[in-house]
């Protein structure tokens, strides 16, 4: 059995991620924690991160061992869609009191395990450490070990108490849960030399199903996405994939590299936001098959599919040209990577004024330069106040970016769309490009930006001469 800090040393010493080994060694064991300034959001913890990764998987009881607060906080703030099953959006939580902090509280989470598995009978109950019973030292490997035993079910441990770390570490803890207990356990009814592994995508309102029809058409079967619109199952005979795809974050960078170390399964990184960055997707998911011995056929079929759906998506962005013309867009975001929108919004006829480049590597920086020519554009740290300048001077027609900006544009009584990991709209694949394109005009046109700015009646005009 692993202890956490051996896992976090782990998880920190991780070889894929380039930020890591560009570090020194002191420097590397610290984590990419940083130091919050008083009064700062925190942004989630690794309790919060193990679970958004995981919580996708559909059919799974995701039971959180710790006070209902710790659920509260993370149950389902996503939108991340299933097509069956839907255990996976009931909270669960053993719901700790002070007599358990006293006592400890593994008997209570025994008993949990069982009242699920006795009312719901999923195919495996996940459990989730949280700080307060960490600290109490109540051993969640222990008891889902006797659990998993008792009821003949995997019950696994989810081992990433908030104190742990940043969301960003949580989600490869989640990662290395899977890991450890359920990746490699079962065999597929049948494979194929098409089957592949989509890793670190979790079907955000929906956008796993805008790129499942083109991977159909390729004739590319999903064994196991991780963990977007996932059973159980799928992800526990994911081992038997030919290749795998690991979408934009590096979130779960551990897991695909330790599949290729265990399994031999070959791994790119790739986005599905953007119409070049998609055909790129495709096209090297098609190349990496090939190399692992499909019918080289696939290629040209790829090819095919690539030019139809181009063509298409760019005829369905063209009437929105004429409206978006020279409409100056802010790009703040984390989530999505910027530069696979940028020219997306550029085909459409709209100036990028801004771009934010803090979650950025330096190959990303090279594509925003590429696309927009120049350095001026990119912003490393933008303060609330400077975007409230920007928006106000009307430097900027309208902001993109995560829920967390949207009231300093709606203060600046400036349109916003929300773009990052809580949106409502799904804009991956083509359709998705379209739908943002869709959406960006509907934001802009919006009556409602006239009335807001609009005097209110009972302000009388201004006649000072
Ligand atoms: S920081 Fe600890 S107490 Fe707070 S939500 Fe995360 S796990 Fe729960």
């Amino acid at each position: 059995m692993t202890s956490l800090s051996e896992k976090l040393l782990q998880v920190f010493e991780e070889p894929a991620c380039g930020k890591n080994l560009a570090k020194a060694d002191k420097e590397r064991k610290q984590g990419c924690t940083k130091q919050l300034s008083p009064g700062a959001a925190a942004g989630g913890c690794a309790f919060d991160g193990a679970k958004i990764a995981l919580q996708p998987i559909t059919d799974v009881a995701h039971l959180v061992h710790g006070p209902i607060a710790c659920e509260g906080h993370s149950w389902d703030n996503r939108h991340s869609l299933s097509s069956g099953a839907t255990t996976y959006r009931t909270g669960f939580t053993t719901d700790i009191s002070e007599l358990d902090i006293v006592y400890g509280a593994e008997k209570r989470l025994y008993k949990a395990v069982k009242e699920i598995i006795e009312k719901y009978d999923p195919p495996a109950v996940f459990v989730y450490q949280t700080c307060v019973t960490a600290l109490i030292g109540d051993d969640i490997e222990v008891v889902c070990k006797a659990a998993s035993s008792k009821f003949g079910k995997p019950v696994i441990p989810v081992n990433a108490p908030g104190f742990a770390g940043v969301k960003n570490l949580g989600n490869k803890l989640g990662g290395e849960a899977l890991l450890d207990y359920v990746i490699g356990t079962q065999t597929p009814p049948f494979t194929t030399p098409y089957d592949i592994n989509i890793i670190g995508e979790f079907n955000l309102s929906g956008e796993l199903w805008q790129v499942k029809p083109l991977l159909d058409a390729m004739g590319v079967r999903v064994l196991a996405c991780i963990s977007g619109d996932a059973r159980y199952a799928e992800v526990a005979y994911s081992h038997h994939a030919r290749a795998t795809m690991m979408v934009c974050s590096k979130a779960m960078i551990n897991v695909a590299r330790k599949m290729e170390e265990r399994y031999g399964i070959p791994f790119f990184e790739g986005s599905f936001y953007g119409i070049g960055d998609m055909s790129d997707s495709l096209r090297q998911i098609a190349r990496l098959l090939v190399e692992r011995g499909a019918p080289d056929d696939i290629l040209a079929r790829t090819e095919r599919l690539i030019a139809s759906e181009e063509a298409r998506a760019w005829a369905r962005i063209e009437p929105y040209k004429q409206r978006l013309r020279g409409r100056k867009v802010l790009l703040i975001t984390g989530g999505v990577k910027s530069w696979s929108v940028v020219a997306a919004l550029q085909e459409a006829g709209m100036e990028i004024v801004g771009t934010s480049v803090k979650k950025s590597t330096k190959e990303d920086k090279d594509r925003i330069k590429e696309l927009m020519g120049d350095e001026a554009h990119m912003i490393e740290d933008m303060t609330p106040r400077e975007m409230y300048k920007m928006l106000k001077e009307a430097r900027a027609d309208i902001m993109l970016s995560g829920g967390r900006s949207q009231f300093v544009a709606l203060k600046a009584k400036m349109p916003w769309l929300d773009i990052n990991q809580e949106r409502h709209y799904a804009y991956a694949g083509y359709e998705g490009m379209v739908s943002l394109v869709h959406e960006i005009d509907k934001t802009l046109s919006n009556p409602v930006w006239d009335h807001v700015r609009a005097r209110p009646p009972w302000d009388p005009p201004n006649t000072a001469a």
